[in-house]
């Protein structure tokens, strides 16, 4: 492919369009001006105090717990749930690796459990399934029948800022006495049947990583209408001090703050975040309008239950049908200059986690053979995006 161009005047059509790049054009200069103002530079300050009291509010929930990265609030999450080494903690299996890895943090044990067609969110029928087949009463506590183990907790992931399908998650839940973490990290500001998600369980946890919707460079969240556990959670990011003067520490605590000049930035981003949210969604009914009649190319789709913020958006590619299959899309958008990106290795296929369990798993598979995110910055232009649209269809057949 050769395009030419006048030296120092790159084309528009070589213009390179990142896949999700940070949004930033509110009063973040201001605040964080505001910080190296009056000192207030590190990990106390009006700000994070600010910042936690406004998302938590956002999402309808009591408390908010900052943290240096969603990462960290997951680990913290299931700390403060009572999830101990050994347990098991039923996850799903198509997501980033972060609330994995949070679980093998506490020395407990994933399940990995497949997604549901459609949405490619955790299927609600097989964690039901899972725990009315494969777990046992034994002594008050659920066990896994195979490995022994106890049963503790759920994380529902909300991938791509799609809510999973979460009431019938949640009433086996509480049938069973587990608790409901949900991994919100990808998905501030969906909604599950009006309410936000990360406020639907009894833990929510968010991310503020440069390519979430709403970023403080790096941290985090957690959220819960739990006194106790809200206390518990800033109580071990902060060390565990229990004398501040004699710095004496009743356990194992955290150094996991979020600092004020971080959270300066998460009160201006959050500020501008339902705009954020329009423009994901504009940007998503455009792809869809304009990719619909290409054969092989199956759109994301939004629940007729679901409020979606399309964090990422992703279409599904059928070799057979579309002629190309999604990595040799990808390559060849590549070239084009655009950048997209395949969903994740399924858990259970991970070579990190290969002693672990899994409930089925071919759907993630296919999944992660299929699909392709396209470019959805906030920011992403008519132009980029008519640009990725152009590029997808030349490459593929029409209808
Ligand atoms: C981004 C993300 C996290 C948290 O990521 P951090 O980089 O630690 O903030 C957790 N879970 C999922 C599914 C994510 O996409």
């Amino acid at each position: 492919m050769t395009i030419s161009f006048e030296p120092g005047a790159p084309a528009e059509s070589d213009e390179f369009v990142p896949l999700c790049v940070p949004e930033v054009r509110g009063n973040e200069w201001a605040y964080i001006q505001e910080c190296l103002d009056t000192n207030w530079v590190s990990s106390v300050g009006a700000f994070v105090t600010r910042f936690e009291q406004e998302l938590a509010a956002y999402v309808g929930a009591q408390y908010g717990v900052a943290t240096v990265n969603g990462t960290a609030a997951l680990h913290i999450a299931l700390l403060v749930a009572g999830v101990e080494a050994d347990d098991e903690v039923l996850v799903s299996d198509l997501t980033f690796i972060a609330p994995v890895n949070a679980i093998r943090y506490v020395g407990a044990w994933p399940v990995f459990i497949d997604v549901e067609p459609h949405y490619w969110q955790m299927d609600p029928q097989k964690v039901c399934d899972f725990l009315t087949h494969e777990c046992h009463w034994q002594q008050g506590e659920l066990r896994n029948k195979r490995t022994g183990r106890r049963v503790r907790a759920i994380i529902p992931v909300h991938i791509l800022g799609h809510p999973v399908d979460l009431d019938p998650i949640l009433v086996i839940a509480q049938q069973y006495d587990l608790v409901v973490i949900e991994d919100a990290t990808e998905s501030l500001g969906a909604k599950y049947k009006e309410n936000s998600v990360g406020h639907l369980g009894h833990l929510g946890c968010f991310s503020f990583n440069g390519n979430k919707l709403i970023t403080t460079g790096g941290g985090g969240m957690l959220v819960t209408d739990n006194a106790t556990w809200a206390e518990k959670a800033k109580y071990l990011t902060t060390q565990a001090k229990d004398d501040p003067l004699e710095f004496i520490h009743g356990t194992v605590g955290f150094n996991y703050r979020l600092t004020n000049i971080q959270a300066a930035m998460g009160c201006a981003q959050l500020e501008l975040v339902d705009e954020y949210i329009q423009a994901k969604r504009q940007i998503a009914n455009h792809y869809t309008a304009a990719l619909t009649d290409i054969s092989g190319l199956v759109p994301m789709r939004e629940a007729d239950w679901a409020f979606s913020v399309f964090w990422l958006y992703t279409c599904l590619i059928d070799p057979d049908l579309y002629g190309d299959d999604s990595r040799r899309l990808l390559q060849k958008l590549q070239m084009a200059g655009i950048q997209t990106r395949p969903l994740w290795q399924p858990m259970h296929l991970s070579p990190a986690n290969k002693k672990c369990q899994s409930y089925y798993g071919d759907v993630a598979e296919k999944l992660n053979a299929t699909a392709l995110s396209l470019p959805c910055s906030v920011g992403l232009t008519a132009k980029q995006q008519q640009r990725v649209v152009d590029q997808i269809r030349s490459t593929g057949r029409s209808k």
